[in-house]
């Protein structure tokens, strides 16, 4: 079947800002040859430590990011170029929802205004609109006059939400949406976008530190290291059967699901972007590092039927 949304090979390059006296401008490679596929009414996880490329991949995905190479894609065919206008195919849910929204406009605005500029609303509907969509996430509709700074954290991140669904997007991206809410309201929030994906037929990728959030909510994961997809698989087969030393690694090194202390911590730090290691990105850290990790950069390849790894263990 067609997937939904798709990115093939993607490479996202920045040129760092020449500083005099510090030698040529540096180039950092922050994707390297991403391929993911999210299908219709599908949630694909996405994690990884910070700096491993995963909001530039959401960026990316959403269309606030052009790549440098690769192609993103739409039921198969390259997104349209000119996106203004009519229903949004992607939109996001950032992670600090204060800083997402504009301090200077009310919450109705902010809600109303993309299905405004798109068409999809004529002004004298707008504002049934914003009450229709503060309802449906759970917010008291007379709160459209007030502004974000008079709201709570929960109550931001449902604007948020509310703002990116009133133009119709089939697919969402949230990054880190929920991280800075406390646990409570989290649970509320993550409920939220399941009855909203069970209702509008929504496909999300969502992206997280937080691993135990992730099983809860994803059919599929995805594990990032260093710009590239280093293992993905069914979210019960990666938890239960990670094959790459990283995924392992980073399993060992979370809380548990009761919020109990990690087993072990995952050690050094990612390597720069900026220099990164030959071969095996992972190998400076990887405990079962060989001869062959160094020298040639492991495919991702299928290691089990729908389980894919990029590791030379048990490769001929
Ligand atoms: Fe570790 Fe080598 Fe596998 Fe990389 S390829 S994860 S260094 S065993």
């Amino acid at each position: 079947m067609t997937p939904l949304f798709e990115l093939k090979n993607i490479q996202m390059d920045f040129t760092l800002p020449h500083r005099r006296g510090l030698g040529p401008a540096l180039s950092l490679r922050a994707l390297r040859g991403v391929d993911l596929q999210v299908g219709p009414g599908e949630v694909l996880g996405l994690v990884g430590e910070s700096g491993c490329g995963k909001s530039t991949l959401a960026r990316v995905a959403v269309g606030l990011l052009d790549p440098s190479a690769g192609q993103r894609l739409w039921q198969g065919q390259p997104f349209p170029r000119d996106q203004r206008r009519g229903p949004a195919l992607a939109q996001m849910v950032f992670q600090d929802a204060g800083a997402a929204l504009n301090p200077r406009l009310t919450v109705g605005d902010q809600i109303g205004e993309g299905a405004l500029a798109r068409g999809l609303v004529a002004r004298a509907g707008r504002d049934a609109l914003v009450a229709e969509w503060m309802l449906r996430v759970g917010l008291d509709p007379a709160l459209a006059a007030h502004y974000p700074h008079m709201l709570s954290g929960g109550q931001r991140t449902r604007v948020v939400i509310a703002r990116a669904l009133a133009v119709q997007p089939r697919f969402l991206v949230c990054d880190e949406g929920t991280a800075a809410l406390d646990l409570s309201v989290q649970a509320q929030v993550l409920n939220l976008l399941a009855d909203l994906r069970a209702e509008l037929g929504l496909s999300y990728l969502f992206i997280s530190h937080d691993l135990a959030t992730v099983r809860h909510v994803s059919g599929r994961v995805a594990v990032m290291y260093l710009g590239r997809i280093v293992e993905q698989a069914a979210t019960a087969e990666l938890f239960a059967n990670p094959r790459h030393p990283y995924t392992q690694a980073l399993l060992a090194a979370s809380p548990g699901m009761d919020g109990s202390a990690p087993a072990v911590t995952l050690h050094g730090d990612p390597p720069s972007p900026l220099d990164p290691p030959a071969g095996c990105a992972f190998h400076p850290r990887c405990a079962h590092a060989f001869e062959r990790c160094p020298r040639a950069r492991p495919e991702l390849a299928e290691a089990a039927p729908g389980h894919l790894s990029a590791c030379h263990l048990g490769r001929a």
